[in-house]
């Protein structure tokens, strides 16, 4: 089996990248990402206090979070067996996602799944602990950052791009957030594993982050 873990904070590119690179070598994307942010859904729509912990854990036992990849490979994910891939973009379930990533039941509640995907199919995975929690021996592990700067730029470009009204200022400020939220939590904080191959693209076009990535790749693979 391939494994390609790609890990870093929000607005890095990984899922872009990701998503590229599956295309190239024919592998699923699995983007870990939209996990968190579907249980960030759910208690958004359940009008649960991300913060709230007890209530967070009580809501689990209410919730199913299912993946499936279709003929294209896209990733479509399900709470309980409603679709919901095109409301997990907005920043309320952003900042959710965040919050209750940092909850240890959370965390255990998602990892069987991200492991049963990566037992069954090629996959390259995107996330903040895919090289140092989930696939510790996966083939190939990528650290890919940015300045958070640059980071908000582009965020703040996709929800302009998709008619979503908030200011840079506020982009930033969530992101330097998310990476404080991601890089301090007790269990399992965002952290380069020790094995993976840092990549800082905040000088990168995207093209030359796929070119680079993808070189790395084939040279390992071969
Ligand atoms: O990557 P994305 O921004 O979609 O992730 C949403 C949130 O889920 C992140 O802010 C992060 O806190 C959390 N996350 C995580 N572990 C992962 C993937 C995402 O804690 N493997």
């Amino acid at each position: 089996m391939i494994n390609i873990a790609i890990d870093g904070p929000s607005g890095a590119g990984k899922s872009t990248l990701a998503g590229f690179v599956a295309k190239e070598l024919s592998l699923v994307h699995v983007d870990t990402g939209a996990l968190y942010r579907a249980v960030g859904f759910y208690i958004v729509k359940n009008k649960v206090e991300p913060s709230n912990a007890e209530k967070v854990v009580k809501l689990l036992e209410s919730l199913n979070v299912d993946v499936e990849y279709d003929s294209n490979r896209k990733q479509h994910v399900f709470v309980n067996g409603e679709e919901v891939n095109e409301q997990l973009r907005t920043n309320d379930v952003s900042m959710a996602a965040s919050a209750v990533s940092a909850i240890p039941e959370v965390r255990s509640f998602l990892l069987d799944l991200q492991r049963n995907i990566a037992e069954k199919e090629n996959i390259i995975m995107d996330g903040r602990d895919v090289g140092t929690v989930i696939l510790p021996n996966a083939n190939i592990k990528f650290f890919l950052f940015a300045s958070p700067e640059k980071r908000a730029d582009r965020r703040f470009k996709e929800y302009a791009a998709k008619g979503i009204d908030i200011s840079y200022d506020k982009v930033l400020e969530d992101i330097i957030q998310r990476d404080f939220n991601d890089s301090n939590r007790k269990i399992s904080p965002l952290k380069q594993a020790e094995d993976a191959i840092p990549v800082d693209n905040s000088e990168m076009t995207e093209d030359e982050t796929k070119k680079f990535i993808l070189n790395i790749i084939k040279e390992k693979l071969s």
